[in-house]
């Protein structure tokens, strides 16, 4: 038999827009104490009316241009009927059949090469509140309630764990990039439902659905595990249920939580409060021109300034590692740029240098103003949050040419030595004259002097 797994995601994203979806309360549920903010409109009582927020249209469009999605010329929202204690409407605005977004694709980078992940719709949706359970009762918190929320779907065209977790790190990116979204994860702004089904000697496998995997760490474990049970279930012989599975964390196993035999049946309507909405009243070519350049493209730029592709994906990851690279780069060489950014200061250090120090001593660095223990003593400061002055520079090459002259005079051994043609002796007093001038001599220049002296 011959497996093939295929694996599809629902990606919910909660934009950071100022207000919510459909009132003017404030869209930082995060940071409030529970049900402070909450109106009329987003708790759900009789009679009142949504309003459409339209950043939040904007950036759903922005983002599926981002995509390379097509932006539908018309576009509706819809009710979509359920119960739940956190959703006091009883039904969830959201899109049906017109979402805003249609196809596209992203291009992940694989193992085996560049593969191009394509994309079902992108639509907008509101989310629901938290219920908060404590000891025997459930608290309901409405902060969250109207949030707006985007719902990117992909075809199933992923192909194993391992792309699943690359997609998603390279969604979340692009999020960031777009700023549209803090795309936290573990504050539940990026949330993953995954479908996983295998095929079985080309013949189309029952999907399961594993709902909240909240980590990326989390994706590629409930995945894995998913597909060693499949698998093992088929070569055993057993039938494979098509239901929706939740992911326990600490025991590492999914578990079953209903059938999906039945399709539910939500009883979807157009939203009568609200207008169809005309592409037409969108921006679209501005939205276009307010993208950035994104990590794909940046990661193939810095390829060409010479840059090793594992470290183009660490300094392209967000804009704020991106654009600190950049800026030490207008002083420095990339190369160097990269290699004292990814090992000498990380990401934190980032938060405290400036890209112009940086830059500042590096380039001292690479005319050979400064020596590498010095740019590594004056980086350690930088990071403490001492001022560097860049004074503590190299002594001058007539400086090092009396410091040789002392060296040569004390050592008449060593230097009879070398002038016999025993080249070891070479090494010892380089580290003389290291030591003498308390490191603050250029290496190379210690070798030039030293070399003509002895010649
Ligand atoms: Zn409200
Ligand atoms: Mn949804």
């Amino acid at each position: 038999m011959v497996f093939k797994t295929v694996i599809g995601l629902e990606i919910h994203v909660q934009l950071k827009t100022k207000s919510k979806m459909f009132c003017g309360c404030d869209n930082k549920a995060d940071e409030a104490q529970p049900n402070t903010l909450v109106c009329p409109v987003c708790m759900g009582l009789p009679g009142v009316l949504p309003v459409a927020n339209k950043q939040a249209i904007e950036w759903v469009i922005k983002t599926g241009l981002a995509l390379n999605c097509e932006i539908a010329k018309l576009s509706k929202f819809d009710r979509k009927h359920y119960y739940y204690p956190d959703l006091p409407k009883n039904y969830q605005i959201s899109q049906y059949d017109t979402p805003f977004c249609n196809g596209g694709f992203l291009e992940i980078e694989t193992k085996d090469g560049p593969k191009k992940i394509n994309l079902k719709r992108i639509h907008l949706e509101e989310d629901a509140g938290k219920l908060i359970h404590a000891g025997d009762s459930s608290l309901v918190d409405l902060n969250r309630t109207g949030t707006p929320l985007m719902e990117i779907v992909t075809e199933p065209d992923i192909g194993s764990p391992a792309e699943a977790k690359i997609f998603m790190q390279e969604l979340r990116s692009i999020l960031r990039y777009l700023d549209v979204s803090d795309a936290d994860m573990e504050k539940g702004h990026l949330r993953c439902d995954a479908n996983i089904s295998i095929s079985v000697d080309g013949k189309e496998g029952v999907p399961v659905e594993i709902k909240n995997l909240n980590s990326f760490r989390m994706i590629e474990r409930a995945l894995i595990f998913e597909e060693k049970r499949q698998i093992g279930a088929i070569e055993e012989g057993r039938k494979i249920e098509k239901e929706t599975r939740g992911w326990n964390d600490s025991k590492g196993e999914s578990y079953s939580q209903r059938s999906k035999e039945f399709a539910q049946d939500y009883r979807y309507f157009p939203e009568p409060d609200l207008p169809p909405f005309d592409s037409s009243a969108f921006d679209i070519e501005k939205l276009k021109k307010e993208i950035p350049e994104l990590p794909a493209q940046k990661r193939e730029r810095y390829i060409t300034m010479g840059i090793k592709t594992q470290d183009t994906e660490i300094l392209a990851v967000d804009s704020k590692m991106a654009n600190y690279f950049e800026g030490v780069s207008k002083a420095a060489s990339p190369k160097l740029a990269a290699n004292w950014i990814i090992n000498e200061l990380k990401m934190d250090g980032i938060l405290i240098v400036s890209p112009e120090d940086l830059g500042e001593m590096l380039q001292k660095l690479e005319k050979g103003e400064i020596t590498g223990k010095m740019a590594k003593e004056m980086l350690a400061k930088m990071i403490a949050g001492e001022k560097v002055e860049f004074k503590d520079e190299v002594i001058s090459e007539g400086e090092v040419g009396k410091i040789i002259d002392r060296v040569i005079a004390a050592n008449s051994k060593p230097v009879a030595d070398i002038k016999a043609g025993k080249s070891q002796a070479l090494g010892f007093l380089v580290g003389q004259v290291m030591r003498e001038a308390k490191g603050k001599a250029n290496p190379a220049i210690v070798n030039k002097i030293l070399m003509e002296r002895l010649k």
